[in-house]
């Protein structure tokens, strides 16, 4: 071994390994006898552990050459790390105080040393134990719109923007397990899929719909093949973290350009499941007044989502797209393309909500907001409303139109 190869890390050796890292030693103590160090990864992919000691802490993330949730019959490039690195780098910049800060990080290593949340807690934990975090939407809603506005042409010179969409699409085949596990896998009997017992008859009832399958297609080539902005790419409530009132954004590995619509469309697939799936973790009491609070968060991430965008779109339209001289320029008010844009993006969203909807329950890769329902039969039935909503949004989504039709269709189908 070379002192530059890559090596994964353990418990017992990450302090011996990491010690002479400045910005570790400065921040958890320069004496790594003194440490203790988790690892707590809990998500699908990689290496996370938490160094705690005398001066206070730090998270390490490293990826691992394969899929961890699959084992090494399944290589992941290391280069992900790369990605990421430069995602929370992008992400701290459009929308500071969003994500967690990136203290080292090494390419060789694929490990990224980043400030540890805490007391955070995982948000889809959260959901299923019907915790409410103030704030929330809000949080959400200017996030997807200041990533959203601030990654695009709107925002960035057309040399900056081509630059970073060259850079981010050496990411290759991160974003092809999304091609594959959500927008594909899903709709025919793809080798990976597994779904509740009970839930044949919907299932194939979806798969022998040839007009939903070419929609999604259609979903698909836009996310393939658009470039409006950088998304995160993989954000559902495994990838925030909350207390009762601040919530971060974390793991944005699967960052690519993409579709305006895509991160805000996936993360609010993921309040529909939790919303869904409460009838299962929920006493009766408190079950319809914390249903009420996921749709009211629902409602703010998409209003406070237009009102940010809106304000970006008259306060720092600095791009190449939309010039004022075409507009205000000429003496015309450009808030209808504003609105027409945004119309364009929520119904691209709804799309794509759809889409998330049905993957997490038919693929790989299924949400604990179901998993963790041990009635089989109860199970399968909450997971056919959320199957039957995603249907509806992905063949109704340029005609379901308004935020009331949305949370009405989910009460309805509830
Ligand atoms: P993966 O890419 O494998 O899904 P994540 O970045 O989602 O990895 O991290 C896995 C888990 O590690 C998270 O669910 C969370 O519990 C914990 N974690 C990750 N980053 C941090 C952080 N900055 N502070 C505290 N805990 C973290
Ligand atoms: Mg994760
Ligand atoms: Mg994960
Ligand atoms: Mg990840």
């Amino acid at each position: 071994d070379t002192p530059d190869q890559y090596r994964p890390l353990t418990p017992e050796t990450l302090g011996a390994r990491l010690a002479s890292i400045d910005a570790v030693a400065k921040r958890v103590g320069s004496d790594p006898a003194l440490w203790t160090v988790r690892e707590v990864g809990d998500g699908n992919l990689n290496l996370v552990f938490i160094v705690e000691g005398p001066e206070g802490a730090v998270v390490v993330k490293q990826a691992l050459p394969y899929v961890r949730l699959v084992g090494d019959s399944w290589p992941l490039p290391l280069y992900r790390a790369f990605f990421e690195n430069h995602a929370l780098v992008r992400q701290a910049e459009r929308d500071p105080g969003s994500v967690p800060a990136v203290y080292h990080f090494d390419d060789t290593q694929a490990l990224i040393v980043m400030e540890f949340l805490a007391p955070h807690k995982i948000l889809r934990r959260k959901l299923i134990d019907g915790d409410k975090v103030a704030g929330l939407g809000n949080f959400l809603g200017k996030f997807c719109a200041r990533t959203a506005f601030r990654g695009s042409e709107l925002s960035m010179k057309s040399a900056d923007k081509k630059k970073d969409v060259g850079l981010f699409s050496g990411n290759i085949e991160i974003p092809a397990i999304t091609e594959a596990l959500v927008f594909t896998d899903p709709y025919y009997d793809a080798e990976m899929n597994h779904h509740t017992d009970g839930l044949d008859a919907v299932v194939a009832n979806l798969r022998s719909d040839a007009r939903l399958k070419a929609k999604v297609q259609r979903h698909l080539m836009k996310f393939a093949s658009n470039t409006e902005t950088m998304v995160h790419g993989d954000l559902h409530s495994g990838s925030i973290m909350s207390t009762d009132t601040e919530s971060r954004v974390i793991d944005p590995e699967f960052v690519q350009y993409g579709p305006m619509g895509f991160d805000i469309g996936m993360l609010l697939a993921n309040f529909f499941m939790a919303y869904f799936s409460q009838p299962a973790h929920r006493a009766k009491d408190e079950l319809d007044d914390y249903q009420e609070w996921l749709l009211s968060v629902v409602r703010e991430v998409v209003e406070i989502f237009e009102e940010e965008f809106t304000r970006l779109w008259q306060t720092e339209r600095t791009g190449m797209l939309y010039p004022e001289a075409l507009f205000e320029g000429q003496g015309h008010n450009s808030a209808d393309a504003c609105a027409g844009l945004l119309a364009e993006t929520w119904k691209e969203a709804l799309g794509f909500c759809g889409i998330e909807m049905h993957r997490r329950t038919l693929s790989l890769a299924h949400n604990a907001d179901f998993e963790e329902i041990e009635d089989k039969g109860l199970k399968a039935a909450l997971e056919a409303r959320n199957l039957h909503m995603g249907a509806e949004l992905i063949l109704n989504a340029e005609t379901c139109g308004s935020l009331d039709e949305l949370l009405l269709l989910a009460r309805q189908v509830n």
